[in-house]
């Protein structure tokens, strides 16, 4: 039987209750955006005592189903105004499902503003709060040393830390979520998720997972079997077997600006020439000369790999990745392109606990104002450090792209709902346009990755340049990422999904065979129609309509090099992604 461990900041109180009977098919995502569309008012102030804070392993958490060890924190988003799912890797989440804790509540605010506190759940399902106010305004990376020191040697524990820039409510505050070795470098990056902990006075939570076993199933042989078959058909693969171990996340970067949709220059152009120097292939070797790791999982059971860690230039340790979208928002986006200079402005980022997709595009739509130039590395570095550190353009960084864009007076601000674009081109790659547009997480690239099909000719092909069939396939591709998230699946799992019939079947096969319910195809699919409709009737009630569900209007009008092309999908075809919403609703009886 899963629990919820509900933890009320306002009342310093932890309490332990079943998961309720009406939840028990839902994970990660679903059991977020379940709890916060039952227990949060759509127009609440997301940085009052009325929002709540979620975390949650996915369905399959805490088990050795491969790459199953996602974590989901959800809440109403500062950024959006909308619900959020961010979703992270690290060891939390199979920590949290090894003590069969299907999602962390945290509720209400303290009294006092200046106190924070640690949460702590230990092995044997303990659960405490403990003030510690002398970690105010601490980073990252001292606060997992403070962990540590505090920690018994032989401990075995995940942690989820806040970054001084939650704490100060910045809108583009992220969670941070320590990896197998221990790093906090796996970023809940998106939609403000840590400016809700910091309102609620959390800085810290320990999971201790020490002498846990991976669940049992309902029925072990079948998991194992369907086990074996799903972790063959992702390392087969050619994207998630070879690409992605061997050039990372980062081997994106030659294939979108090959296919010219890398946003470059405050999406200004499709194509970087600076894009030898950080490409994914240049990263690795950099990063073998300097004996940093090419190749490790974020969380234990990945399969896939696509982990790396960054060396500086002495050979120490300096960051994680940097991951693709990193490297396009701090590089390409801003012109840079230096890998150093990328990698320090990940670690600062890091350490204060900022978003990189938010920051790099708010720095190029900085750049774009004419405050400093595109590819001026040290002072992309002192402008981010003024977030803290003083200097211009200081606090208003920390909310974001529109916010800077606003207040410089920028033309082309690249947001939906108020959160930056990631990097692929919605003029380039017109079925990613159609997922910015129509997502409920604002532009959110992991919510329909229409690459697949668009670039990859993963699980067919559609022309990324035109029009036809981009609603579809973006609608198809944001049910089934629901879906993956509310188990705890890594979205990278997707790619073979799509091309091997047999790694979907044994995705419902493992699910059947750990809970012990009926699962198959169709179970799947309403599992992520379900998750998504939960999604759209809490924004509708936070006051969404069909026109927050539009790119910016320069994207149609203004050609983007070197295609020319804008934006063409209509806004019926936009319209007509969640057409599913309201058929769904009534089933579930919210209509
Ligand atoms: S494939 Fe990459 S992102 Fe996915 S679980 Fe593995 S290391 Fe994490």
């Amino acid at each position: 039987m899963r629990e919820i461990l509900y933890v009320d900041m306002s009342t310093l109180s932890i309490e332990r209750k079943p998961l309720p009977e009406k939840w028990h098919r839902y994970g990660g995502r679903a059991l977020t955006d379940a709890i916060v569309y039952d227990m949060v008012p759509p127009t609440a102030d997301p940085l009052d005592q009325d929002n709540v804070l979620v975390f949650a392993p996915g369905l399959l958490g805490g088990t050795t189903a491969p790459n199953g060890g996602r974590l989901s924190i959800g809440a109403k988003s500062p950024l959006t105004g909308g619900i959020k799912e961010s979703n992270v890797g690290g060891q939390a989440a199979h920590a949290l499902g090894k003590l069969k804790i299907a999602a962390v509540v945290v509720s209400g605010k303290p009294a006092d503003a200046s106190a924070r506190y640690l949460l702590t759940i230990e092995a044997d399902g303990g659960a405490k709060l403990s003030r510690v106010d002398e970690w105010a305004g601490a980073k990252n990376y001292a606060l997992a040393d403070a962990i540590k020191a505090m920690r018994p040697a032989d401990d075995r524990y995940a942690t989820i830390t806040n970054g001084p820039a939650g704490e100060a409510g910045m809108k583009a505050a992220g969670i941070a979520v320590s990896d197998p070795k221990g790093y906090p470098n796996r970023f809940a990056g998106r939609g403000g998720m840590g400016a809700v902990m910091g309102s609620k006075g959390l800085k810290a939570i320990v999971v201790s997972d020490k002498g846990l076993p991976y669940l049992e199933h309902a029925d072990k042989e079948a998991f194992n079997a369907a086990m074996k078959r799903f972790s063959t058909a992702l390392t087969t693969h050619p994207v998630s077997g070879q690409g992605l171990p061997t050039y990372g996340t980062n081997v994106l970067q030659n294939i979108l600006n090959e296919a010219g949709g890398l946003p470059t220059r405050n999406f200004s152009s499709g194509q970087f020439e600076g894009v030898e120097s950080i490409s994914g292939e240049t990263q690795r070797e950099v990063t073998l000369e300097r004996g940093g790791n090419v190749k490790h999982g974020c969380h234990t059971g990945c399969v896939i790999q696509c982990s790396r860690y960054w060396n500086d230039k002495d050979g120490n340790y300096k960051t994680k990745g940097p991951e693709y979208e990193t490297v396009w928002s701090f590089g390409t986006d801003c012109g840079i392109s230096d890998l150093d200079v990328i990698a320090e402005l990940d670690r600062t980022c890091g350490e204060y606990g900022l978003d990189t997709i938010e920051m790099g595009a708010t720095m190029a739509v900085y750049m774009d104002s004419g405050a400093i130039a595109f590819g001026d590395g040290p002072a992309a570095l002192k402008t981010l450090k003024s977030v803290f550190e003083g200097g211009e353009p200081g606090r208003v960084l920390g909310d974001g792209a529109e916010a800077v864009g606003k207040k410089f007076g920028v033309a082309h601000i690249p947001v939906v709902k108020h959160q930056a674009m990631p990097a692929y081109e919605p003029r380039a790659v017109q079925g990613m346009g159609v997922t910015y547009a129509t997502s409920t997480m604002g532009a959110d690239h992991t919510a329909g990755y229409t690459v697949t099909a668009n670039i990859l000719g993963v699980g067919g092909t559609v022309d990324p340049l035109k029009a036809d069939g981009q609603a579809g396939l973006s609608k198809n591709l944001q049910i089934a990422t629901a879906m993956l998230d509310a188990l705890g699946l890594c979205i990278f799992v997707a790619f073979p999904v799509l091309d091997i019939p047999d790694a979907f079947a044994a995705i419902h096969e493992m699910a059947a065979a750990h809970t012990g319910d009926v699962w198959d195809a169709d179970e799947l699919m309403r599992l992520g129609r379900e998750t998504l409709t939960l999604e759209r009737l809490f924004n509708e009630g936070a006051g969404f309509t069909a026109a927050d569900d539009r790119l910016p209007v320069w994207m149609k009008t203004v050609p983007l090099p070197p295609h020319d092309t804008v934006f063409v999908v209509t806004d019926a075809d936009l319209d007509s992604v969640f057409d599913f919403v309201p058929e769904t609703a009534i089933a579930m009886g919210l209509r």
